[in-house]
């Protein structure tokens, strides 16, 4: 290929700002689906918090012949990772042994989400979660906080202080949890409206309405947060659906006037583009059919759904769906590592099982600009094109003797990249870029 600039360059204030080359082993999935961008020695041209130019690297390195050069040599460099979702209050439990989903939320999970009554808590494990985001190459997530307002915050402001791409938001559950952890629906109401009119919007953040699941949500609590889904027709909604067979049935006891797990959210208006779903491991092809033609979005769990023995996942069956988007997620704490490289290996043994292999460069995809399509922030970020912010992870082949080895016998870059997501984990996190600061 041949260098692609953005047309429309910088505002003029930023378009002072100097120009950075950061070159390697470019690849990165484009908006185009059946093209990817792999240039063995690329070059991406970078100003401000933007990407300016990708192509090989000779050619950028002659357009901007006074640009500092960052050189990479044959480490990959890639899009920065996206989570599609996480729960930042769950890093002192995670790898919590022997137990099915509601289980575990009873006996470890609530627990644990209890300590954030303490701002103190917050901002520690605010602070020592956003770091890790990084460490392991993740620029951008859909993570929940706990019930308590000032988690949200103490999230928000870590990841303004990185500048990292971040929605969260307060968690809503009124019954069905222990009283510590227990809001009203009118709280609920008004302490999400609070938290999404002070940060939706700051830089990089924006504001997810976030109902933990229907079982803990009463219909009032639901119909409130449905008012104002309404009232803001934009903002992303997190929430989880059908991970498991029995809290499947649980909902069906709940609320048996729906026909489907599904039909709960869409009675609320909780069903539409930006609605991130996380697992849906046990869903109809009605419900999936719905969720597509309301162009809402699925985050794939793997390391969780193998953890907790929810099930398995049909990425390649789902995606049939027309308009479905489907991303990575981490699920921290039932997933068991914050890595994508990690999440990756997982989903490609999940993929194996049901039958579907997952290819390498649609591995890469999945972990970025699908993660970026399900989250809505496609149009900034996911990809490493020309005119997106340039959150870029470079990742070493030799991070680890294993993988020094078997990377110097691959032949190709799909069994580079192959070998990277079976193999690698954060050691193999050599740099990353946030918004065109290096960070690490
Ligand atoms: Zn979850």
């Amino acid at each position: 290929m041949n260098i692609i600039e953005w047309d429309e360059g910088l505002a003029d204030d930023a378009a002072a700002a100097p120009i950075r080359i950061i070159t390697g082993h470019v690849v990165s999935p484009t908006r185009d689906r059946g093209r990817t961008i792999d240039l063995e020695h690329g070059g991406i041209a970078v100003q401000g918090d933007r990407i300016l130019a990708v192509g090989p690297a000779g050619e950028v390195l002659d357009k901007y012949p006074s640009a500092s050069v960052e050189a990479h040599g044959d480490r990959l460099v890639v899009p920065g990772f996206v989570d599609c979702h996480a729960h930042y209050s769950q890093m002192t439990m995670i790898a919590s042994p022997g137990l099915q989903l509601l289980e575990w939320l009873k006996n470890y999970t609530f627990p644990a989400e209890g300590l954030f009554a303490d701002r103190s808590h917050c901002a520690a494990m605010a602070n020592f979660f956003t770091d890790q985001l990084v460490a392991h190459g993740v620029t951008s997530a859909c993570v929940y906080a706990t019930v308590h307002p000032e988690s949200a915050r103490a999230l928000f402001r870590a990841a303004r202080s990185k500048s990292l791409r971040i929605m969260t938001g307060k968690v809503c559950m009124d019954r069905n949890a222990p009283d510590y952890l227990l809001d009203t629906p009118e709280q609920a109401y008004e302490q999400s409206l609070e938290l999404l009119e002070e940060w939706h919007g700051v830089d990089r953040l924006e504001y997810a309405l976030t109902p933990r699941f229907a079982p803990t949500s009463s219909s009032r609590q639901l119909e409130l947060l449905g008012r104002i889904a309404e009232e803001h027709p934009d903002i992303p909604i997190q929430t989880h659906l059908s991970e498991n067979p029995s809290e499947c049935e649980w909902v069906g006891e709940l609320f048996p006037d729906e026909s489907d797990y599904t039909a709960v959210y869409e009675r609320f208006g909780l069903v539409r583009k930006r609605s991130v779903f996380g697992h849906a491991t046990h869903v109809s092809e009605s419900e999936l059919d719905r969720l597509g033609a309301a162009q809402a979005s699925l985050a794939h769990c793997p390391t969780s759904n193998l953890f907790l023995g929810s099930g398995l996942f049909r990425l390649k069956e789902n995606r049939r769906a027309p308009g479905l988007r489907i991303g990575l997620g981490s699920d921290v704490g039932a997933g068991t590592s914050l890595s994508p490289l990690a999440s990756l290996n997982e989903a490609y043994k999940v993929s194996r099982s049901v039958g579907e292999p997952l290819e390498s460069f649609e591995a890469l995809r999945l972990a970025t600009l699908d993660g970026a399509e399900a989250l809505g922030t496609d149009h900034a970020v996911g990809s490493l094109e020309p005119g997106k912010e340039a959150d870029v992870v470079v990742l070493d082949p030799e991070s680890t003797p294993v993988l020094r080895q078997r990377t110097d016998y691959a032949q190709t870059t799909e069994e580079l990249l192959f070998a990277m997501m079976l193999l690698g984990d954060d050691r193999a996190v050599h740099s990353v870029y946030v918004a065109g600061a290096k960070v690490r």
